[in-house]
């Protein structure tokens, strides 16, 4: 099925493009409302709000695309479900019902079905799920009244013209503390992660690693993406550390190391000091599947990864053409990672 929006879908960028349905809940006496979808894309709060306040907001990130057999699909929404109830828990926020969140996700699409962007593209319809304490609170506590939101917005192909492997450099900063928040996606991580990124850009680096904020000498991960590494002898290595958020795609790749390419996939914790033995490094999200590393500077001291700064390493190239095979219909997906729309 083709679309009949009038956007030019491969020179969209990753910006908020205002489409035409979004869904809300409201929270209040202790329950979820049915929800509904509105054209309504603003939201007025009392100038108290929790959120506002004292940041008691968490969110998730996935996609819906079209795939090579003509359907519009999600990858692993159930993930996505459950891991924000996972963050809800964590900031003493409602949880909204897995299946329910799951359904909400499939209405949104389906209302903003002209703006999934055709297949080939690059370009996806980017949907971005998130709670927020909505009531006033002055006193430090939790909200009493929630909202929860899906917007959809579509993006553009994160690499126009190829994956180029970027420069990053071990931050001076942290982004989570020990028995902190980091393994949930809440936006406080992301407000004290600005200063850091902006001061990566000023210096020339693409993105910041951050490492473990107890003893600063195990890579972590960067601001919004989990990392891999690749061994001399193929072995697929990702930090295991519980400040690091549970990365989708990350877990997803981990499987189809194991189970579609026949390599060794462990997840243990990786030492800065070891990074310069491996022989290529990716970051990981739904954004960009694998954004291939080339450069590691740590302090003025540069690792280059073997896999050089001109394309991907070998085993991120194969490990990238499989998932998103995987997740466009041109392989077969393990049994639950497509979630068919329409
Ligand atoms: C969202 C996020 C990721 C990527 O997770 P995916 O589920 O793969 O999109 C990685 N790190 C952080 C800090 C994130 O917030």
């Amino acid at each position: 099925m083709e679309t009949k929006m009038n956007i030019d879908w491969a020179n969209l960028g990753f910006g908020y493009l205002k489409t035409d349905y979004r869904f809300v809940s409201n929270y209040k006496d202790g329950r979820w409302d049915d929800g509904e979808l509105t054209t309504d894309a603003t939201i007025t709060l009392n100038e108290s709000a929790g959120v506002l306040q004292y940041a008691q907001t968490c969110f998730e990130g996935l996609k819906a695309y079209r795939t090579a057999d003509g359907h519009v699909v999600c990858f692993r929404p159930d993930l996505n479900a459950k891991r924000m109830a996972d963050s809800c828990r964590r900031l003493e926020m409602p949880v909204y019902p897995e299946e329910k969140f799951v359904e909400a996700i499939e209405k949104v699409v389906k209302a903003n079905l002209d703006y999934v962007p055709p297949y080939g593209t690059g370009a996806t319809l980017y949907l971005r799920p998130y709670m927020f304490g909505s009531n006033n609170v002055i006193g430090v506590k939790p909200a009493e009244e929630y909202q929860f939101r899906i917007f959809a917005t579509p993006v553009g192909p994160y690499f126009k013209g190829g994956a180029k492997p970027i420069t990053v450099r071990i931050s001076d900063f942290d982004r989570a503390a020990p028995h902190g928040t980091g393994h949930i996606k809440a936006g406080l991580n992301y407000a004290m992660s600005l200063h850091a990124i902006v001061d990566a850009h000023k210096q020339g680096f693409n993105e910041n690693i951050y490492l473990d904020p107890a003893t600063r000498t195990k890579i972590e991960e960067t601001g919004g993406a989990n990392i891999i590494f690749v061994t001399k002898d193929n072995k697929v290595i990702t930090p295991k550390s519980n400040t690091i958020l549970p990365s989708i795609t990350r877990r997803s790749l981990m499987y189809v190391a194991e189970h579609y390419l026949g390599l060794q996939a462990e997840e243990r914790e990786v030492r800065l000091d070891e990074v310069k033995d491996f022989k290529e490094c990716a970051l990981c999200g739904t954004a960009a599947v694998l954004s291939p590393v080339g450069k590691i500077v740590d302090h003025g001291k540069e690792i280059l990864l073997p896999s050089g700064m001109n394309e991907m390493g070998e085993i991120t190239r194969k490990l990238y053409d499989t998932l998103t095979g995987i997740q466009m219909g041109r392989i077969e997906a393990p049994d639950g990672w497509i979630k068919v729309i329409s």
